[in-house]
This record gives structure tokens, sequence and C-alpha cells, in this order.
């Protein structure tokens, strides 16, 4: 469930995830709910060439009996902000998930209402009838329903300046639906556009560089577009709470499709539609 919290405080703001999975701190930092997984990908992006790329790591600390991940804050500096987050991949669940779920057919009565809230007519008869569906169903059909499965990306939620926030990109799956988010998202400011544009094509430059990249296996993992009213305008990677190391023996390539057992992510056919899909926004 996507929330979102603004602070009166500063112009923090949390666009996608569990509220309560992350707290203001001070000095520019924002602290995200630790995760192992997640504190050893940021520790080994700091010395890898997609450091420029993602938010400043500064260790964990413990705050009220939990611990956090230490992270600069994105936001600080700009003025009115405008954000979108994509989440990034083919899909968006690690094959442990879909192993476990076949395993385990329960049926899931949460999943089953998130799939209505979506689309009232996307369970079958008989889901309808269980009011449930299976975990394996719910997680394919999520990427399946979105642009995931078919474009390599999804739009999860988009913060206008005034605050207004989108979230209901959910079905949206088509090239053209895609460029009207983006010339809505950045009002068709040329300038802002070509800024994400070049940001686009440093970040596959550096991917290509990369040994974490080649190592890992990118899940759930977004990026963040910020930009404001003074021109400011750049794209980050966040979350890396399901960013595994592959297993030794497979060598990821991230741009091919997804087969149960190949482990790609698709990471890399995510990030060349959005980049021709700025470009046609910029030309058009
Ligand atoms: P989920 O797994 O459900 O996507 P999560 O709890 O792992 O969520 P993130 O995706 O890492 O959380 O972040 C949620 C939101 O918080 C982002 O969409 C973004 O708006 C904001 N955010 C995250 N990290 C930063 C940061 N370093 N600076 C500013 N904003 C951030
Ligand atoms: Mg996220
Ligand atoms: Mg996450």
């Amino acid at each position: 469930v996507m929330q979102w919290s603004v602070r009166r405080q500063s112009s923090w703001v949390q666009l996608a995830g569990h509220q309560g999975n992350f707290q203001l701190s001070e000095g520019g930092e924002v602290l995200k709910r630790f995760s192992e997984v997640e504190a050893v990908c940021l520790q080994a992006l700091m010395a890898d060439p997609l450091r420029p790329f993602v938010p400043q790591y500064h260790g964990s600390v413990t705050k009220g009996g939990e611990s956090y991940i230490r992270l600069k804050d994105l936001l600080s500096g700009l003025k009115n902000p405008v954000i979108m987050d994509c989440k990034m991949g083919v899909r968006t669940y690690q094959e442990e998930e879909l192993t476990k779920a076949h395993t385990k057919p329960t049926l899931r009565t949460d999943m089953y209402q998130k799939m209505v809230k979506v689309d009232p007519t996307a369970p079958t008869v008989e889901e309808h009838e269980q009011r449930g569906v299976t975990k394996w169903r719910y997680l394919q059909w999520r990427d399946n329903t979105s642009s995931t499965a078919t474009l390599g990306f999804r739009i999860e939620c988009i913060m206008m300046e005034n605050g207004s926030v989108q979230r209901d990109f959910k079905k949206m799956l088509t090239p053209a639906q895609v460029t009207e988010a983006l010339l809505s998202f950045t009002k068709s400011q040329l300038h802002i556009l070509k800024a994400y544009h070049s940001r686009l094509q440093a970040l596959d430059e550096a991917l290509k560089e990369s040994p974490f990249f080649k190592a890992h296996e990118v899940i759930g993992s977004s990026l963040l577009f910020v930009h404001d009213r003074t021109s400011q305008a750049s794209i980050w990677m966040i979350d890396f709470g399901k960013t595994t190391p592959s297993p030794s023996s497979v060598q990821l390539r991230h741009d091919v499709p997804w087969a149960e057992g190949n482990r790609e992510d698709g990471y890399l056919i995510g990030l060349a539609a959005l980049t021709s899909f700025v470009g046609q926004a910029i030309s058009q």
C-alpha cells in the first residue's frame, strides 16, 4: 500500500512504501527502517561506479529501539519538488517468493481485495466465489496488469508541486499513456525533459561499468525523478530491499526477458524504454 507524508519542517515527502518505514532526520538525511539486504547493497554501491546515482549512505543508527539506514535526503534544497517513483524491471517479486507461493497455495483475502480495488473484473468467477486468490496468481497479475511485464517499468506515483499525489497507474499499459504521464509530470518543460534524458543515458553508461550491477538481481528498485521550479532535475536509484547477489553460476544480462529460473530482472529493458519515452516527449 502506497502512502505518503509531508512534513512541515522540511520539504520531505515519502511517495511509495509503508508509512512508518521512514523518519525525518536532521542535517539533510532521512532514516529508512533497517534491512540487512539493503544496507549491504548501499555499502557496496558507495564504492561502485553507480555511486553518483545513489543517495549517499551514512551507515545505520538506532532510534527509539528501532534500527534505521541513514540516507541523504534527495529533496533537501529543492523548492516545491515534483517527484515520480518508477519501479524498474520486468518483474517486481523475487523468484523465491514465487516458489514459496507455488508450494503454499493458500487463498489470500487481502490480495483478492487489492485486486478488486484496481480491477473488479480481474478475478475469475471461482476467485470471486472464494473471495480469495493465491499469492502466485496475485504477484503475476500485478506485474501483467501494469506496464512492468511488457515495458520493464511502471510508474508507482507522481507528486506535483502543489502536493497532489497521483497513484492510479496500476493499469497503465500503453506507451502512449506513459508518454502522456511524462508530459504532464514535467508540464512539457523541454529543459527538464532534456536533463532527465541525459541523466538516464549517463545511468546506462554507469550500469555498464558497474561490478555491482553485474553481480546483482535488482528487484523492486525504483528510479526517483525529482525536479523543481528552480530547474534542478535529477534521477536517483533507490530501494534495494529486494536486490540480492545473483548465484555465482548465473551471469545476469539484465536486457533479456525473464523466464522462471533464469533470474533476469529486465532492468535494462525498462531503462531503454523509459529513455525512449522521455526522448519521444522531447520531440512532441
Ligand atoms: P516499497 O518497497 O513499498 O516500494 P520502501 O519502504 O522500500 O517501499 P522506498 O521505495 O525506498 O521505501 O521509498 C519510498 C518513498 O520514499 C520513495 O518513493 C520516495 O518518495 C521516498 N524516498 C526514499 N528514499 C528517499 C531519499 N533518500 N530521499 C528522499 N526521498 C526518499
Ligand atoms: Mg520502493
Ligand atoms: Mg522496498
